[in-house]
């Protein structure tokens, strides 16, 4: 039988341990105002490179000041159907896939597609100007980096690869991912011509963290006004704004 001070032991650690795990929970951010992008390394210390880091992401890519690499390889790309689940996490919509058999293979390294999203407007600027959306396929390698391929989108005619994510996009909130009726094909949602900026980035929302390889695309993919508001009537602005470049350099690939 546990005495009464075993008992208020345990209490006691299980005060604990609920006071540490709801500290863990990482803080609630925004896209404006009080907890926007400007203070988000404010928010959290587990946000600090949001404020501190010097390798972050999106950025303007200017193609004045790109370098010209003819000794990177270019990236492979193996995505095709897959089934997935679409989630409304509050920030975005997600488009999740349960197979690994999408992946891109970058300098050797072979980065599984985990997850792609949407940005409204673009994150990154090409010659200062923002497109009207940005997709992110964002992947990870077996040692654990992070590779994320961005496609801008600008209006112009509807984009049916997009179909069956936006007939069953959640408008508010959702707590889990539901599974899509349809199956996805990435490799629809992609530009034939994969020509490429990459540079050393950031994951555009907190913890911002850093090592991120980045790959944008050149050419940009179309989606109609309808699909561009259908979006921005969930999300009117989920963007984070274009940080500096610092010393770092964009090389441009050709593909
Ligand atoms: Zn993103």
């Amino acid at each position: 039988m546990k005495t009464k001070l075993q008992i208020a032991c345990m209490t006691v650690l299980v005060l604990v341990f609920m006071a540490a795990a709801s500290q863990a929970s990482p803080a609630h951010w925004t896209y404006e105002g009080d907890t926007g992008p400007e203070h988000w390394g404010e928010l959290d210390e587990d946000y600090l490179a949001c404020k501190n880091g010097t390798q972050q992401s999106p950025i303007d890519i200017k193609h004045s000041e790109l370098t010209a690499s003819d000794t990177i390889q270019p990236m492979e790309v193996h995505y095709g159907k897959t089934e997935a689940n679409i989630q409304n996490n509050g920030y975005t919509i997600q488009v999740g896939l349960k197979d690994h058999q999408n992946y891109i293979v970058l300098d050797g390294t072979r980065f599984m597609l985990a997850q792609f999203h949407f940005h409204h407007p673009s994150e990154h600027q090409i010659d200062g100007q923002h497109a009207d959306m940005e997709l992110h396929f964002v992947h990870k390698s077996g040692d654990g980096k992070t590779a994320v391929l961005g496609v801008l989108i600008k209006k112009g005619a509807e984009n049916k690869a997009f179909e069956s994510i936006w007939s069953s996009m959640p408008a508010t909130e959702t707590e889990e991912a539901v599974e899509l009726e349809d199956t996805v094909d990435p490799a629809s949602m992609l530009p034939a011509n994969l020509h490429s900026i990459r540079y050393s980035g950031s994951l555009t929302t907190p913890p911002c963290t850093e090592g991120v390889s980045w790959i944008v695309l050149d050419n940009p993919i179309e989606m109609s006004q309808a699909q561009i508001d259908q979006f921005a009537a969930i999300f009117p602005d989920n963007h984070r704004p274009v940080q500096p470049l610092g010393d770092r350099k964009a090389v441009s690939v050709e593909h």
